[in-house]
């Protein structure tokens, strides 16, 4: 296992992370221009973030720095009521594609969507197997786009208290179902993102990084998970001021070889946006030395 306590090389910011700074929207060239000034030599930003920025600026930005993406978020969001929706979101994940491919990203993360509407407060159906056959079939047609593009698509499986509204995979073990089914040949085409905050709890979780294997281990998120979790969205905690242990398991992570950056992503409307993004970056940069 790599030693991260001398520097932080390894060290990926989710551009989520600084969204504010001080409790203020914070825009992306900002958070870039903070990033290189604490020697920060990765990041994985929203398409929102990108969009309000413009991608051309974000793209020559991310080039003169010589920034990585440890990946892009996000695509997904597959299910729909309808023929037209299903053929929007697959049009608007084509375009996250191009816009990965243009940045340069690792992957393109997928939260794959769940009951449609449900994320506006009112599901259309109750059908999550429904839902779930047309995140398959989604990805699916994803999938053959991303190939010939080049880009790998990395299924981000949720923890289950988002079933409902943002994705109806919940375990890795699912995810990596999906990625068997679509990719038997283990290509590298498609994987999977583990993100600590939603599998730490799964007692098949070594089990089933085992199964992946290096080619389909994609992208490694960190956070902590707090006591107590007062949002179920936007609570996240920094590494370190939780229960969920780190290092164990990125250890088994990188037992199957992943070499790739550690991806701090935490989403905290009361704690962390309302301190100064500088702050944060250096606490992020100081937990990932002492906690991951
Ligand atoms: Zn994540």
């Amino acid at each position: 296992m790599r030693n991260f306590s001398q520097n932080h090389e390894w060290l990926s910011i989710n551009t989520a992370t600084v969204r504010k700074s001080q409790g203020v929207e914070l825009p992306l060239p900002k958070i870039i221009e903070a990033c290189v000034e604490k020697g920060i030599g990765a990041i994985s930003p929203w398409r929102d973030q990108v969009a309000a920025a413009g991608l051309p600026v974000v793209s020559k930005l991310v080039k003169n720095h010589g920034l990585k993406l440890s990946g892009y978020c996000r695509g997904g969001m597959f299910p729909a009521v309808d023929a037209a929706g299903i053929a929007a979101a697959d049009l608007d994940n084509r375009k996250a594609v191009d816009e990965a491919c243009e940045l340069n990203a690792k992957c393109l993360v997928l939260v794959v969507g769940a009951l449609p509407g449900a994320l506006n407060g009112k599901a259309a159906h109750k059908d999550i197997g429904l839902s779930r056959s047309q995140v398959t079939d989604g990805i699916a047609k994803l999938l053959d786009y991303a190939k010939v593009c080049g880009m790998p698509l990395a299924i981000e499986p949720l923890h289950p208290m988002y079933a409902a509204d943002r994705a109806c995979i919940n375990t890795l073990e699912h995810a990596l179902d999906v990625c068997d089914q679509l990719d038997p040949s283990h290509s590298g085409a498609i994987g999977v993102a583990v993100d600590v905050y939603h599998v730490w709890w799964d007692p098949k979780l070594q089990n089933q990084i085992q199964r992946a294997g290096q080619k389909r281990l994609l992208a490694f998120h960190v956070c902590d998970w707090l006591l107590p979790t007062k949002d179920l969205l936007n609570d996240r905690g920094m590494m370190g001021d939780g229960v969920i242990d780190i290092p164990k398991i990125r250890g088994w992570v990188e037992s199957e070889g992943f070499s790739g950056f550690s991806e701090v992503e935490i989403f905290s409307t009361e704690n962390w946006w309302q301190k100064d993004h500088k702050e944060v970056l250096d606490t992020c940069i100081a937990r990932h030395k002492s906690a991951v």
